[in-house]
């Protein structure tokens, strides 16, 4: 099978990298360009990575030898080269907009980790075991925008992005859930350095520490899950009206694995069992074959001291979820403990996931 080109946007960053280390071997995907600002265009992605590579494992050659483009400057010449872009760019929320529409409008598929357009009316905010439904949005979308007029599906223009990284921790536990009417939850999150772009080398700061306060991070950990389970109707996705999440979001000295402390309560109260066994039959993309999907896609452990996170951040290559800790509460009705790998499940692999969901759908 000829793979499909693809460029990484931000390629020198955390999530960049990320993708780079993913994407190296795709059997589906291949690396043609790397982008980022324009203090890195230019130089060998080796040089520009120089001091900066934080992934297990050597820069990939083929990839190191890549000269950096620059994302604005070269837009054109970045589109000429590939149908598909990751975008892991760190920039004003505007400036991410601007860049993705343009090519998406250049026949160029964005699959995205910002959060720049995820309250965009027509783009879909996906998690692929959760809402490939959602994808329907894509045609309504080049349709309002003129994208991709007269090319064939698989080689016009989109955008697609992927929701905050801490949701991906509760969201897959609480939606196999929803048909026991979840009535309300209360979640916390403890979140690894990497979410910020940084490591416990980087970041003095948290050695030792824990900080209470991540910058908007409650708002989308309570506001995201609400579009992921919204319906598709009249062109946009209305969100769900519930159920209602309150979040604390806490930053703690691990490299990468958000672990996350959730409380839930339910109108029919199901029993223990029923929980668990639940959760271990939800695979939705057992049948689907696509190289990234864990199966299973929820580990559940029934010792008490598990999930930990260095032990099992690695789960299904990062992709899988896992959780314990399923207990009786006395004020909400159950509460557990989950855990996601940030920086692949969160970002590079659930997009990477999301771009395999996209070919197999025909949007590639
Ligand atoms: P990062 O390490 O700071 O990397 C940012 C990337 O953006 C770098 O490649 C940088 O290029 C590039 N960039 C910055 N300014 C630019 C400009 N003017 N033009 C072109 N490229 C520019 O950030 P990150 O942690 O990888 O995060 C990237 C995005 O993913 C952020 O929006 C973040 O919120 C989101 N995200 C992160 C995580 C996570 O776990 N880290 C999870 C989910 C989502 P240079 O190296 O050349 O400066």
């Amino acid at each position: 099978m000829n793979k499909i080109p693809v460029g990484i946007l931000g390629a020198t960053g955390m999530v960049g990298q990320r993708f780079v280390t993913l994407l190296a071997n795709h059997p589906w995907f291949e690396i043609v360009c790397v982008a980022a600002s324009p203090s890195s265009a230019g130089k060998a992605y080796k040089d520009a990575v120089e001091n900066r590579w934080v992934m297990d494992g050597k820069i990939p050659e083929i990839i190191g030898n890549l000269t950096v483009l620059a994302v604005e400057k070269d837009k054109e010449k970045i589109a000429e080269q590939v149908s598909v872009v990751f975008s892991a760019l760190d920039m004003e929320r505007d400036a991410i907009r601007n860049i993705e529409n343009e090519f998406a409008a250049l026949d160029v598929a964005v699959v995205s980790n910002n959060s720049a357009h995820r309250w965009t009316d027509d783009v879909p905010m996906i998690i692929p075991e959760i809402n490939a439904d959602h994808l329907a949005l894509i045609p309504v979308q080049q349709k309002n925008h003129g994208w991709g007029k007269g090319l064939p599906a698989g080689r016009q223009g989109f955008i697609v992005v992927k929701p905050n990284c801490s949701v991906q921790s509760y969201v897959p536990l609480l939606t196999p859930l929803m048909h026991f009417g979840i009535t309300k939850v209360a979640v916390t999150m403890l979140q690894a350095v990497s979410g910020a772009g940084k490591t416990l080398g980087t970041w003095p700061e948290m050695q030792e520490n824990v900080i209470p306060y991540i910058g908007g991070e409650e708002e989308k950990s309570e506001k995201e899950p609400m579009k992921i389970w919204g319906k598709v109707q009249n062109g946009k996705i209305m969100p769900a009206a519930g159920p209602h999440i309150t979040a604390t979001c806490i930053r703690v000295p691990v490299e990468d694995g958000h672990m996350a402390s959730v409380f839930v309560s339910f109108a029919k109260k199901p029993t223990r069992e029923e929980i668990l066994s639940t959760w271990k039959s939800f695979d939705p993309l057992k049948n689907l074959d696509l190289p990234s999907a864990p199966h299973p896609f929820i580990t559940v452990f029934d010792e008490e001291n598990r999930p930990q996170t260095r032990l099992d951040r690695m789960i299904g290559n990062g992709m899988g979820i896992s959780v314990g800790r399923l207990r009786k509460d006395p004020i909400f009705d159950y509460k557990f403990v989950a855990l996601s790998h940030n920086t692949i499940r969160g970002a590079a692999g659930g997009a990477v996931l999301t771009a395999e969901l996209l070919k197999a759908k025909g949007y590639l």
